[in-house]
């Protein structure tokens, strides 16, 4: 299954980081690129094979973060670019939205089919290329739909980029900072927390609190409920650190729905495709959404997204919504393949791999070590100043760990204001999962 070459059992840093070719790119790179990107080391790549990626001064590192958990395959794996192949000789796009394209209804029906959403069965896809894109459709078919302008949605959630999807967006200020004025009717609620809160910090952590917050205030003073056209979020956040709630709440949350004629859109940007050991991560809850958005590891890398929504739901004018590059024929070839090999063992590899990791990172005994967290390769580590005390973020130790895991040779993503995520490609095997957790306890040790 895993398409690396087995003589790579460890990562080789071979230069000064970064090497000369690299520090050449990144000169270039901070002269004409946008100051807005954010990287978290100097790392700039050459090429990729399975979990295994080179920087263009030959170091080679074990990739635990699959550019923020896209190359879900693993890089350049030999069948999807195969696919990528076949398909360009054909055609490279031809707007779908204007022809017809077989590579995006056969893979429509493949997607919808698997796709858990409340009602009959009988779903419907919108492809387009970004998460960011997905949100923003999903939002709209949620306020035509309901006829109704408002949204719940959450602290620490990331939804996206563009206007409607940062007004969502309360991760991180510099986010929404300097952008206003955002989108109207949009109302943010707390996300239960599973881990102990700091101290003094009086926001509702648990079910019953957020669930109450919503009832008592939202409802009760800020927005009536016949008045909101969805609750949306991402069943596992994200970008706000990995935050696994207890199921009650999800179940919750579908019951006020159901009760007020509110649409649940679950985004599963980060969380879906297999990712977490199923297709998507509100499996993991038993609770289905009426709409559901993903992209990241949909096709491997290849950009793509989508918004999938019952038939009856999804049922709006002709041109209400549209794309010129959204179901790129390219993008849907890498995607068919994507779920072949998703379907073929990935998703069962990455409940197998996640659970050595997750054992692993709990057998860890050192006071920084909080909490840990997560399903299949989806795994969260939340860096505290000392567990055994009052728990305090430390947002500081955190960078420094990711940064020794670089030295060492391994590509690590922080996420929320503390923790450390762990979302490598799903090909990652046990052998390879047991070097990384090697290295970032070799990397504890030494911050
Ligand atoms: N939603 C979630 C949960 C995400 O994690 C992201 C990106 O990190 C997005 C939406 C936005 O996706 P994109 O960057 O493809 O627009």
């Amino acid at each position: 299954m895993s398409t690396e070459t087995p003589i790579y059992t460890h990562p080789e840093i071979k230069t000064a980081m970064p090497g000369p070719k690299g520090a050449e790119i990144i000169a270039l790179d901070k002269e004409h690129m946008t100051t807005s990107t954010a990287r978290d080391y100097p790392f700039v790549i050459d090429h990729g094979e399975g979990a295994w990626i080179w920087d263009v001064d030959g170091n080679r590192f074990l990739d635990m973060m699959a550019g923020i958990a896209v190359s879900s395959t693993g890089h350049s794996h030999p069948e999807i670019v195969q696919a990528v192949k076949d398909q360009a000789e054909k055609y490279l796009n031809m707007c779908s939205h204007v022809f017809y394209n077989p590579v995006q209804a056969e893979y429509a029906a493949r997607l919808t089919k698997m796709t858990q959403i409340k009602g009959n069965g009988k779903n419907r896809a919108f492809f387009c290329n970004s998460g960011a894109e997905a949100w923003e459709g999903a939002i709209k078919l949620a306020r035509y739909k309901t006829k109704r302008p408002n949204i719940i949605c959450f602290y620490g959630a990331f939804h996206g980029r563009t206007i409607a999807s940062i007004t969502a967006n309360a991760s991180k200020i510099v986010q929404r900072r300097g952008f206003g004025p955002l989108v109207p009717g949009h109302y943010h609620a707390f996300y239960p927390k599973t881990y102990k809160c700091p101290e003094n910090l009086e926001v509702p952590t648990s079910v019953e609190g957020c669930i109450a917050y919503i009832k008592d205030y939202l409802f009760g003073k800020l927005v009536s409920p016949d008045e909101v056209a969805a609750i949306a979020l991402e069943p596992i956040q994200g970008e706000g650190g990995y935050i696994v709630p207890p199921k009650e709440f999800l179940q919750e949350i579908r019951k006020i729905c159901d009760e007020h004629g509110i649409l649940m859109i679950a985004d599963e940007v980060q969380s879906g495709m297999g990712r977490t050991g199923k297709l998507f991560a509100m499996e993991h809850f038993g609770v289905k959404p009426d709409i559901v958005t993903t992209a990241k590891g949909i096709a491997s890398g290849m950009p793509l997204a989508a918004f999938i929504a019952n038939e009856e739901t999804m049922d709006w004018p002709v041109s209400a919504h549209g794309t010129t590059f959204g179901g790129n024929a390219v993008a849907l070839a890498a995607a068919m393949k994507t779920m072949d090999l998703l379907e073929g063992g990935l998703m069962t590899n990455a409940t197998k791999v996640g659970n050595v990791i997750l054992k692993r990172l709990q057998s860890i005994q050192h006071p920084a070590i909080g909490d840990v967290r997560g399903f299949g390769l989806m795994i969260g580590v939340e860096v505290v100043k000392n567990k055994n005390k009052s728990v305090q973020p430390d947002a500081d130790t955190r960078n420094k760990i990711i940064q020794e895991c670089f030295k060492r040779g391994m590509l690590m993503l922080g996420c929320g204001s503390h923790a450390i995520r762990f979302c490598p490609p799903l090909v990652l095997t046990e052998a390879q999962a047991n070097v990384a957790m090697d290295l970032f306890e070799d990397a504890l040790k030494a911050v």
